[in-house]
């Protein structure tokens, strides 16, 4: 299928998922663009997307660092794990870091902010189904973290993330995220990718990342 049969395809589901889900506002597809060639993201563009997710700072530079110029409207998203060595770029590039997870990171993020004097949209990596491999804050840490540690470097996260684990039904991940989301009273929850968005939209979903169902594999 082209690009667009495939994006015609996946506002369709959305649309039908938000219908069951009676969404009072339709999420935002975040098209994930890391490791696509740049025909794919040309034809993105061609079709309107303007938000997209990218997991590495060092490949969204070398796909977006030219093409923003000609897109004022570009919202670009980091959804991969960031080295705090990193964080002056990832401030630099991204309107929205979706993956703090750790007291490191607020403090090396807290100094970018204010060194660059740019204020990206922060969301919490919540890890879950508390898996040792993969990032985020444990759930039964996230309270601690985020009225403590996040206050302390005048960090105000507006949202949580999370990426349930490959084996498990991803409904109960996504229904325990947004009851958190909703005790912090945060706003934005991303969560949901190619293969569980409709079911993510149901739970409440503001922003879905989706990638292969759009794009086509990866390289
Ligand atoms: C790669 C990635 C996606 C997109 O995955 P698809 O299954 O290709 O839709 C979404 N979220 C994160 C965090 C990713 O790393």
């Amino acid at each position: 299928m082209s690009f667009d049969e495939n994006l015609a395809d996946i506002k369709a589901r959305i649309n039908k998922a938000c219908e069951r889900a009676e969404c009072e506002t339709t999420p935002e597809l975040v098209a994930v663009s890391k490791r696509q060639p740049d025909d794919r993201i040309e034809a993105a563009l061609k079709a309107g997307l303007r938000v997209f997710g990218e997991n590495r700072v060092q490949e969204a530079q070398s796909h977006w660092a030219e093409r923003r110029a000609g897109y004022p409207d570009l919202k670009l998203r980091l959804i991969g794990p960031l080295q705090s060595n990193k964080s002056e770029e990832a401030v630099a590039l991204f309107d929205t870091i979706d993956v703090l997870d750790r007291a490191k990171l607020c403090r090396t993020l807290a100094e970018a902010i204010q060194k660059i004097g740019k204020s990206p949209e922060i969301l919490v990596q919540v890890n879950t189904g508390e898996e040792p491999q993969k990032a985020g804050v444990l759930p039964g840490d996230l309270d601690e973290f985020l009225t403590q540690t996040c206050r302390e470097y005048d960090l105000s996260p507006v949202g949580l993330m999370c990426i349930p684990p490959a084996e498990e039904a991803p409904g109960p991940h996504f229904a325990l995220l947004a009851k958190l989301a909703s005790r912090y009273g945060l706003p934005q929850l991303s969560m949901g990718m190619s293969g569980d968005f409709e079911t993510a939209i149901l739970y409440g979903a503001t922003h879905i990342r989706v990638g292969s169902a759009l794009f086509g594999e990866r390289d």
